[in-house]
């Protein structure tokens, strides 16, 4: 059996929810879930590493407003609360540039903890799995998202920028060629970089999927749902890949789709009838 994760990054406070709706309908209806890395309290001029806007705000922010919580999007929370199927993960705080490389520990666990709090408070108060923007992590701030995560899900993992006691098991990680290890209770799960973007030729994305799948037990698919929505239009052939990769996922008997928590669960030998969690985030009032 072949483990899929679906990873979506950079849901905040300011997302459409037809975007995600035009792109996820088909994995829900299928019973596909689909992880949301979600900005718990969006900075409303967040850059990327080379300064540009990034692609998941509107064209024209607000000036007075430097930052906007998720919970002030209640049509948005109400739509996920709706979809049981999408499952939040927390993805940074404010979604700084390389927000979490950073070596002031108490800032690190200041952002990490409004970012906890900004998810609890819209309702989302189980969240164990964090993706750090730009995938770029600390020593310090690995340290602390393992204190409080079960799962970190990142690009890759770099020797210098890891904690000394976790070095001899990434080492043992890569002379066995494992994708995915764990430190601890913490499972650390690489990805083979964003299949699914709009900067790779859409004629053999799915084929390139299928490959990848087939070649590793547990595959993280990451993809982010602004790509689809450039410059105000729907980029229809991209959202058609995107579908056929649902397609593709719920025909195959030896493929599984899972949320980062279940993974987690499995790993740990915990079973899902062990698990008290509610099926939806309930949201405060
Ligand atoms: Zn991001």
């Amino acid at each position: 059996m072949r483990t899929v994760i679906l990873r979506d990054d950079d849901t905040n406070a300011l997302t459409p929810i037809q975007c995600l709706e035009t792109l996820y309908r088909p994995f829900l209806e299928r019973g596909l879930p689909v992880n949301l890395a979600t900005i718990p309290e969006v900075r409303v001029d967040a850059r990327t590493p080379d300064g540009r806007r990034e692609g998941f705000l509107p064209n024209l922010g607000n000036p007075a407003v430097e930052t906007v919580p998720l919970i002030e999007n209640r049509a948005l929370l109400d739509y996920l609360r709706a979809n049981p199927g999408f499952n939040v993960v927390q993805h940074g705080c404010y979604h700084d540039t390389f927000e979490f490389d950073r070596a002031d520990r108490a800032e690190v666990v200041r952002r990490l903890d409004r970012g906890a709090q900004r998810l609890d408070e819209a309702g989302f108060t189980d969240v164990s799995t964090f993706v750090a923007p730009h995938d770029k992590i600390s020593v310090v701030a690995y340290e602390e998202i393992a204190r409080r995560f079960r799962v970190i899900s990142t690009g890759w993992f770099e020797w210098r920028r890891l904690p000394a006691r976790w070095r001899a098991r990434f080492v043992l990680k890569k002379l066995l060629g494992r994708a995915h290890w764990r430190v601890g209770s913490t499972q650390l799960m690489t990805h083979p970089g964003c299949l699914l973007s709009y900067q790779r030729p859409f004629a053999t994305m799915l084929a390139e999927i299928q490959r990848t799948i087939a070649q590793q037990p547990v595959t993280v698919l990451v993809t982010h749902w602004w790509e689809y929505f450039r410059e105000g239009r729907t980029d229809e052939e991209f959202v058609r890949v995107l579908h056929a990769v649902a397609e593709y996922l719920s025909t195959q008997s030896e493929v599984q789709v899972m949320t980062f928590q279940a993974y987690a669960d499995a790993a740990s030998g915990v079973r899902p009838s062990d698990v008290k969690r509610p099926l939806q985030p309930t949201v405060a009032t």
